[in-house]
């Protein structure tokens, strides 16, 4: 499933490297398009994640344009949202990451922190972005 997302991605990668004369266009075009669809994808959630949008496609725009066409940085990156949106920014312990072993954001502030209504694991709103993470089609 994941799989079908970096291929999908690496599409857009491989498109922009035949676009040399205009690749920061293309290339953000196809980021763009992607992230079309991820919010057509999480308004078919219904409200669950609508309070999210915004960070869930800023965090995959980052991934995209940050991954140097590494898939499994790329799917690394991306899968550490499960982790952030529950106000957790280390996962020193998961093996499932190999590289990524924390947000790369600075530290929050408590104020900053406070102001963000985190997701809870188990919550209706949390299973619903896993499935979303790993389901991206
Ligand atoms: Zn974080």
């Amino acid at each position: 499933m994941i799989l079908k997302f970096a291929v999908l991605l690496l599409t857009g990668i491989f498109k922009f490297d035949l676009s040399r004369s205009r690749p920061d266009i293309i290339h953000q075009f196809d980021i763009w398009h992607f992230c079309k669809s991820i919010k057509k994808k999480i308004r078919s959630k219904g409200e669950l994640l609508t309070g999210w949008m915004r960070s869930i496609t800023n965090h995959f725009w980052w991934c995209c344009s940050t991954c140097e066409g590494d898939v499994n940085l790329l799917k690394e990156k991306w899968m550490s949202l499960l982790y952030h949106v529950r106000n957790k920014h280390s996962w020193k312990g998961d093996s499932r990451f190999v590289t990524i072993k924390k947000c790369a954001h600075k530290k929050l502030s408590i104020k900053a922190s406070s102001d963000v209504k985190w997701l809870e694991e188990g919550t209706p709103e949390y299973h619903a972005l896993t499935c979303f993470a790993y389901c991206l089609q």
